[in-house]
């Protein structure tokens, strides 16, 4: 089989000004950069206002192994099967990480003949929304810093004597925002900053990946500029001596954040391999960040279209409890029907098989790691979703072992199963699915969200742990107990959690696979993000950038004689 930038590379594409008119925008509702991306101001928002929303179809999986299961090959594939059935449908992505582009996972435009193209812009800069995140962030993180450096050197008086400003007299020990970058670097973890002479204070900090940034979060959830600029606004930097919030608008930066981001909140549209329209916005990282598409971009394609195919990273555990605790109460629309993603190779992990030995065939480990599946499936029922499973077929699988899977699926009250071959065939390889998700729309008990964040952050995260992970419980380390009690002082202790955890297990540990039971969940630590609306809890070893492997995928990738692209 060719490789996905030869596939993408080879086929043909029609201009953006045609996938953008065929969704149903007029001149002036998107502006092209280059041939093949537009963005699409929000404006548009405004003029489909009355217009009646499609249906939401929220494409999840079971506990993945480190390569992923295909959620996304398989919402293109569903999308392009969509349309090929002559479907109004357009897909809701997010704009792939460089991190994992260059580290262990590669890009996520999909694969085979199930992309998004051209997979090259999509994989790297796109319409620099990711850069202007990082560069936004950054910002604050440099004027926290700069105002620290010239009150402590002239003192308070003497610094609004000169400045014409009020002395904030930040708390250095009380420091909160970080600077954020779009490469997996471990490196940059844990820093001093303002070594040398003249830089200080000297203080300790650190990088996240531009994903977990607060910022990418408030571009997913807010509804529109003013209501990015409020989030900004209350964007928890540091405190003061006497123990106030520092915020952006506090600090004066906030209008300038949101100048660097103004375009970054308008979603940027392609097209599938079959020329089906999708919205791509905003980051991934549902372990560490919410990892869902924008509420913007969601709300386009659900006025301009019948059906709009989302994914939420990661397993049912990850972006989408996030998707149905955090997105959906803001957004107010709900998945009408839920896909759940498994491979044969992941359902082989979760029995404990490591290496090659999850490519093989073996029935034992398969019915034994089947718990995970039948657990994720729960899971979605629970929010009163329907749920169709599609087993992604990799070229290995087997017939008998597929076939048992389905019947397994079945037997387990999936609403239907079936195979997804989106990756070899394209949109005829999930045509049979698209059929199945269009039977299931609607057929839920009624959605309703895991907890309710109005009983308190600590009642929210031991639901989550029980309920939403099966522990027997919760335990706050000794920091996270501190930082509690300074979120409930602050008045923020009935927001929504953004739990950050590995996605390779249900639990914190990443070595318990299948469905495990009676731990304890360890909160490490609690992070305010009052601009982005939730509380970030970190559990157990769980960090916030990520860090290149032995064999990254930087390694294979350059560019030929035509400076084109290869290796991605
Ligand atoms: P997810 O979105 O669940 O993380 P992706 O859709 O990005 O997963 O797929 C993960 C990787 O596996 C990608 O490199 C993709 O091209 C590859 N892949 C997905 N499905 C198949 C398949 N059926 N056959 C071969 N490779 C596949
Ligand atoms: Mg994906």
């Amino acid at each position: 089989m060719l490789k996905d930038i030869e596939i993408s590379r080879m086929t043909p594409r029609r201009p953006i000004e045609h996938i953008a008119t065929e969704l149903g925008l007029r001149p002036g509702e998107f502006s092209c950069y280059g041939d093949h991306k537009a963005k699409i101001p929000l404006s548009l928002l405004e003029r489909v206002y009355d217009y009646l929303p499609g249906k939401l179809i929220l494409v999840t999986a079971i506990t993945p192994t480190s390569h992923g299961e295909g959620k996304t090959v398989t919402s293109i594939g569903l999308t392009q099967a969509l349309h090929a059935l002559e479907h109004k449908v357009c897909a809701c992505l997010r704009q792939p990480s460089m991190g994992p582009v260059f580290g262990v996972k590669g890009g996520a435009a999909g694969g085979g003949y199930a992309q998004i193209v051209p997979m090259e812009e999509l994989n790297l800069h796109l319409t620099g929304d990711i850069h202007a995140i990082t560069s936004a962030h950054n910002l604050a993180a440099a004027a926290l810093d700069a105002r620290l450096h010239h009150e402590q050197r002239l003192g308070a008086a003497e610094f609004s004597r000169r400045s014409g400003l009020d002395a904030l007299n930040i708390d250095p020990e009380k420091l909160f925002w970080h600077r954020v970058m779009d490469h997996n670097d471990r490196s940059l973890r844990q820093i001093q900053v303002g070594l040398g002479n003249n830089n200080g204070p000297e203080h300790e900090s650190g990088f996240d990946i531009t994903a977990a940034s607060e910022l990418m979060a408030i571009l997913a959830l807010s509804r529109d500029l003013a209501d990015m600029r409020r989030r900004i606004g209350q964007v928890l930097l540091a405190l003061d001596t006497s123990g106030q919030a520092v915020t952006a608008e506090r600090l004066g930066v906030a209008g300038a954040m949101c100048a660097i981001l103004r375009q970054a909140l308008e979603p940027t549209l392609m097209q599938t391999l079959n020329g089906a329209p999708c919205l791509i916005h905003t980051g991934p990282f549902a372990n560490i960040a919410h990892g869902n598409s924008s509420i913007i971009a969601d709300e386009m394609a659900l006025k301009l279209s019948d059906y709009v195919v989302t994914e939420g990273g990661f397993g049912s555990d990850m972006g989408f409890e996030k998707f149905c605790n955090i997105k959906a109460p803001i957004s107010g629309r709900q998945p009408d029907c839920t896909v759940l993603v498994a491979t044969l190779r992941a359902l082989k992990s979760n029995a404990g098989l490591k290496g090659e030995a999850v490519s093989r065939p073996n029935q034992q480990a398969l019915e034994q790691g089947f718990a995970n599946l039948a657990w994720h499936l729960a899971n979605v029922r629970r929010y009163g979703t329907s749920v169709v499973v599609a087993i992604n077929r990799f070229p290995e699988d087997t017939e008998q072992e597929l076939e048992w899977l389905r019947q397994a699926c079945l037997t387990e009250g999936a609403d239907a199963c079936e195979l997804s071959e989106a990756f070899a065939l394209g949109a005829d390889g999930a045509k049979a699915l698209a059929e199945s998700v269009l039977a299931a729309i609607g057929k839920g008990d009624g959605f309703k969200p895991l907890y309710d964040p109005s009983l308190g952050l600590e009642a929210s995260l031991a639901t989550l742990a029980e309920l939403g992970y099966g522990a027997a419980g919760v335990e706050l380390s000794a920091k996270a107990r501190e930082q509690l009690a300074e979120i409930r002082r602050l008045g923020a202790d009935k927001l929504p959690v953004c739990m950050a955890k590995t996605p390779m297990s249900i639990s914190h540990d990443p070595k318990l696979k299948g469905t495990p039971s009676g731990f304890t969940l360890p909160i490490t630590e609690l992070r305010l993000n009052a601009g982005a609306g939730f509380v970030t809890a970190l559990v157990g070893k769980v960090m916030t950038m990520p860090g290149l492997g032995l064999n990254p995928g930087y390694l294979h990738i350059d560019i030929d004689e035509q400076g084109e692209v290869i290796g991605l």
